[in-house]
């Protein structure tokens, strides 16, 4: 039977990996909308490839382009922030939420309100709206497939058994390019030596992000979501060779873990074919090669995107989306070198610190708690950079 599927984030690296395997058996799938925010060739060529219903642009100037773009083809044409929302109503089987940052919120929450299955790879959405997301899953009655290796992992670990049976969650990290730097040798580091990931392919704000290690950090609240059981039963274990990609462990002392090459496209299948499986292209596990697994305890000092992470998912309300939003902001700033590699999670620290206001009740809350981190975050990288 053909499933109907859409693609937010289309033109990313999660989005062409699940292209990818889509296009390997295309008669399974039927594609409604595929989207991207500014990408225009490359958002019109996987629409005609995939004959999309619809492509949606985020940057709305960017619609004249695209409907130039896509004559002839009959694909209808969307544009804006408004539009991604309404396409993610739409009626499909599947949906891919793999926009990257808040920018995913609402059209990640709009297609978990509509129900069906949701696959999720935009964490920033689920750190800064956690709570409203699970409640529009709940009432819905969605299924959320987490696409995160490592929320995969947990989820392929627990395969149905009951979360009062965990006792403990432990999120594998590679520890990212500079996991044997000093602080000193953190300081000078350039946005081309951070963005090169020693394991994983990835854009270049979650490759920012593993090399901070802020992105275990930000898994930390997306796990606190997905399986609630308490953040003090959740642990982070660095594992440079990304081979397990989680673990669970049960009230027995059984612990489970789910092993496999660091490729995004194993968890994107597991996704897409749940509650069966798909054949990948994908490189099998050969341990032999591997040779050895080594694990190491995660280090909070010099890396303290973890520890500010963890505090504020404690302090929970309108923290975490400070957190999220005040570190897209110096991560943008230092990809495009106006700050240096240690700036960020400063950065972070002192925009969380200057944080309180009441705990946001609704989407405009979160996003105005997202609104001012951003504000407060752009002043301190003008300082910075000053
Ligand atoms: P990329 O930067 O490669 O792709 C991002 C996608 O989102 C692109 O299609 C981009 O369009 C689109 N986009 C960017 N900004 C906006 C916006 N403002 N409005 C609408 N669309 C936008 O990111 P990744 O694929 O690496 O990551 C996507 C998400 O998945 C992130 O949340 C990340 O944390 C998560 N993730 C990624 C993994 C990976 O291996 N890459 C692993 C685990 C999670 P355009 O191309 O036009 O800019
Ligand atoms: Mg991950």
């Amino acid at each position: 039977m053909t499933r109907r599927i859409s693609i937010f984030g289309a033109t990313g690296s999660v989005g062409t990996s699940t292209l990818d395997l889509i296009g390997r058996d295309d008669d399974a799938w039927s594609v409604v909308a595929l989207t991207a925010h500014s990408d225009v060739p490359a958002l019109a060529a996987a629409a005609r490839a995939h004959s999309a219903e619809v492509a949606v642009i985020g940057q709305e100037a960017l619609y004249a382009d695209l409907k130039e773009a896509l004559s002839g083809s009959g694909i209808e044409v969307e544009a804006g922030a408004e539009a991604l929302v309404d396409v993610a109503r739409l009626d499909v089987d599947w949906t891919m939420a793999a926009i990257v940052g808040t920018a995913g919120l609402e059209p990640t929450l709009a297609a978990l309100e509509r129900g069906n299955s949701v696959a999720l790879a935009n964490k920033e959405s689920l750190v800064s709206a956690g709570g409203l997301m699970m409640e529009a899953v709940r009432a819905s009655g969605a299924t959320l497939l987490p696409v995160d290796s490592e929320h995969n992992a947990i989820f392929q670990c627990l395969a149905g058994s009951r979360l009062e049976d965990v006792r403990r969650i432990t999120l594998t990290a590679s520890g990212g390019p500079f996991r044997e730097f000093t602080r000193d040798q953190m300081a000078a580091v350039t946005p081309a030596q951070a963005v090169k990931h020693p394991n994983w392919s990835m854009g270049a704000k979650i490759s920012i992000d593993s090399a901070t290690m802020m992105n275990k950090g930000l898994e930390l609240i997306e796990a606190d979501h997905l399986f609630p059981i308490g953040l003090d039963n959740i642990d982070i274990l660095v594992h440079p060779q990304s081979v397990i990609h989680s673990l669970v462990e049960y009230r027995d002392h059984s612990t489970l873990a789910q092993l496999g090459s660091p490729d995004m496209r194993i968890p994107i299948a597991h996704a897409l074919a749940w509650p069966k499986r798909m054949a990948t292209p994908c490189q099998p596990l050969d341990l032999v090669t591997i040779g050895r697994l080594d694990f190491e305890a995660p280090d909070q000092v010099r890396f303290p995107g973890l520890r500010l992470a963890r505090e504020a998912a404690r302090a929970g309300g309108g923290h975490p989306a400070t957190l999220n939003a005040a570190n897209e902001v110096a991560v943008a700033a230092f990809l495009s070198g106006r700050i240096g590699f240690l700036d960020i999670a400063t950065i972070v620290e002192e925009v969380l610190a200057g944080y309180s206001a009441p705990k946001p009740r609704d989407i405009a809350g979160i996003l105005e708690a997202d609104g001012q981190a951003r504000e407060a975050a752009s002043r301190i990288v003008e300082r910075v950079q000053a």
